[in-house]
């Protein structure tokens, strides 16, 4: 799950409610964090959000919200052939800053989703002038995903299919608005559209309805990842990773020590929903050093395969039981709604109908192990990285900040004894490996494979 600060926003007021200044006025005032202070880490990210929101606020005041004034790229309303005003010109510069369909990319764990839903709240914002009060009841239920007229579209599979796309997306994108001036559609994941779906979703992008925003966010640092087709018809807006004091500060306001919480921003590579499920959950923090400890148990016969034996094991365990509660009381509610399990006449009919409904629940359950399976597998992957690349600084002597400060004696040990050559093949093997896994190649196998690579690459064999 993504970084969602959102949900302690009230809480935080205080300790981040700094009068810093503010691209907004009149709302700097407020006691309450604006979205312009939400996001002042990222400069870029609050200018252009900021000029966007109040591109939008102006377009609809100028030409009302019903004839679809906000303009897709390029197509200003004041394009005619007679000379124009100042204030033509800049309206239409305004005009420019808005656009019905983005693209936000950025490393995992930047902060996009969240980025996305302090956008809508400055699109939905009911005070009058403040694009993100961040007090009102539209941002306070914008940020946190909750406001009707927000629909944040998380796709659980690996890949988007069609019918996803025309489901959830496209239709939703065709509603109007109920209470706000905008539809926000926020679509998490867009990176794993098949190019059908992708197609799907082309028309809606291209000509969006003019009441509705749809923001795409894709896990990437390289915007070429991503459709073309598609990127072509968005306004792109890379996020990045917010710098490692935001991420301390951050977790240290949640109770966390200066310690760990330091610890975790630079291991998690300021990741900051890993950083804070690794200052929280034992279990995962146990994982991630099963993960970097492999650098050492490469160094033995056979202790390297065993060591991966264990820790696919391990992996696969959480993957099945952390959601094994959630998964079961989704297939109890599904059963309630189909009425299965109740007693008496006519009940029969309804649940041999049912019965394909719950099938189909659990492949969509076991699809999504899958996927956290993955994930979890490859977050292991990015740990046992981390230490070649700081046993290669160490070996360059580079004076940076190591990824895994706590296991210092670990990277050392392996500048020791390896080759600058051999560490970089560490590296290499591990980016195969992850690509592998990708491709739905069995864990055990390509962890086997990697094991194999790495002893090669501590000359060992
Ligand atoms: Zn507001």
């Amino acid at each position: 799950m993504s970084y969602t600060r959102a949900a302690t926003a009230t809480d935080d007021t205080p300790a981040t409610a700094t009068p810093a200044p503010s691209a907004t006025t009149g709302a700097d005032s407020a006691p309450s964090v604006t979205i312009a202070d939400r996001l002042r880490d990222h400069p870029r990210v609050q200018e252009t959000i900021m000029a966007a929101a109040r591109a939008a606020a102006r377009t609809r005041s100028r030409s009302g919200v019903d004839s679809g004034a906000v303009l897709a790229d390029g197509a200003a309303a004041g394009a005619s052939t007679q000379p124009q005003t100042q204030t033509q010109i800049e309206t239409r510069a305004q005009a420019h800053a808005m656009s019905h369909a983005w693209l936000f990319t950025g490393p995992p764990g930047a902060g996009r989703s969240t980025t996305a839903l302090n956008f809508a709240a400055a699109l939905l914002c009911e005070t009058s002038g403040a694009y993100g009060c961040g007090e009102c009841q539209a941002c306070r239920t914008a940020m946190t995903g909750k406001h009707t007229d927000v629909v944040h579209v998380v796709p659980q599979e690996l890949s988007i299919g069609v019918d996803f796309v025309r489901e959830k997306v496209v239709a939703s994108a065709a509603k109007r608005p109920t209470v706000g001036a905008w539809r926000v559609v926020i679509f998490e994941d867009a990176d794993r559209l098949t190019d059908g779906a992708a197609n799907a979703l082309l028309k809606t992008i291209e000509e969006p309805p003019a009441h509705t925003v749809i923001i795409l966010c894709a896990p990437s640092t390289d915007p070429e990842d991503f459709p073309q087709t598609l990127r072509s018809r968005c306004r792109h807006l890379y996020v990045p990773a917010l710098p490692v004091e935001t991420i301390v500060q951050m977790l240290v306001d949640e109770g966390a020590s200066e310690n760990h919480a330091r610890l975790a921003a630079h291991t998690s590579l300021r990741h900051v929903g890993r950083a804070r499920k690794l200052v929280n959950t034992p279990a995962i923090q146990q994982r991630r050093a099963q993960a970097i400890n492999l650098a050492e148990a490469i160094f033995h016969e056979s202790g390297g395969f065993q060591a991966v034996g264990q820790l696919v094991k391990a992996v696969e365990k959480e993957a099945k039981e952390s959601y094994a509660e959630a998964d079961e009381a989704e297939k109890e509610r599904l059963r309630n709604a189909l009425g299965m399990g109740a007693k008496g006449k006519g009940t029969q009919k309804s649940v041999s109908g049912g019965a394909g409904d719950l099938r189909e629940l659990e492949k969509q359950q076991k699809k999504r192990q899958t996927r956290r399976l993955r994930d979890v597998l490859d977050l292991a992957l990015v740990d046992l990285a981390g230490i070649y690349r700081d046993a290669l600084m160490v070996k360059l002597g580079a004076e940076v900040d190591l990824t895994h400060p706590d296991f210092q004696p670990l990277a050392s040990e392996l500048a020791e004894h390896l080759d600058e050559a051999g560490l970089v093949e560490c590296q290499d093997a591990i980016s195969h490996y992850r690509e592998l896994l990708g491709f739905n190649v069995s864990p055990q196998i390509a962890f086997d494979g990697l094991v194999g690579r790495l002893r090669c690459a501590y000359r060992v064999h």
